[in-house]
């Protein structure tokens, strides 16, 4: 499913409708280049995970946890490490693999996927500053149904 969108707003806006039907465990999967909006939608997903701190990108700490009303979230970004060795050696795969909502910004690095996920890649619109084109890629029944929740929703 690609969605486009055309505002920083609006990208918040799809984050936040998708956090919406998300469950304990569940795992998204970013790519996207540098200014893309991986951070600015898991800005999105934050509220719709009803985060009221401040989400800030964690590239020097890989790893920023935030206390939703009832998931955690994990967010991580793997921008500044080498492979996924490294984030092995990190130790912060039970984060990944645990009882929260993981959304990793630079997943391209991982090189072990979990069984199920949503892939989410957002491209720039070379004709629009403001403009992105967000492409989810279901890994697994669960995520494709929430999918199809997602695009029976106005965009
Ligand atoms: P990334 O995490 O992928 O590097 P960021 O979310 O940090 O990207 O930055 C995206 C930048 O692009 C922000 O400054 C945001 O305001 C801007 N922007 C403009 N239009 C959009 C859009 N439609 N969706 C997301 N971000 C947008
Ligand atoms: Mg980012």
């Amino acid at each position: 499913m690609i969605v486009k969108t055309t505002s920083t707003d609006h990208t918040m806006k799809i984050g936040e409708r998708l956090a919406r039907k998300l469950k304990q465990g569940d795992i998204l999967l970013l790519t996207g280049d540098l200014g893309a909006g991986k951070t600015t939608f898991t800005k999105g997903i934050a509220k719709g995970l009803a985060i009221t701190d401040h989400v800030t990108s964690p590239s020097f700490t890989i790893m920023s946890q935030y206390p939703g009303e009832k998931v955690y979230l994990y967010h991580f970004d793997l921008y500044r490490i080498e492979d996924s060795e490294e984030f092995l050696e990190l130790g912060l795969t039970d984060f990944l693999y645990g009882n929260g909502v993981s959304v990793v910004e630079w997943s391209e690095k991982l090189e072990e996927y979990p069984d199920e996920y949503l892939s989410i890649d957002i491209k720039l619109d070379p004709e629009d500053a403001e403009s992105r084109l967000i492409n989810f890629t279901p890994q697994g029944s669960h995520f494709k149904e929430i999918l199809e929740k997602l695009s029976q929703e106005v965009f």
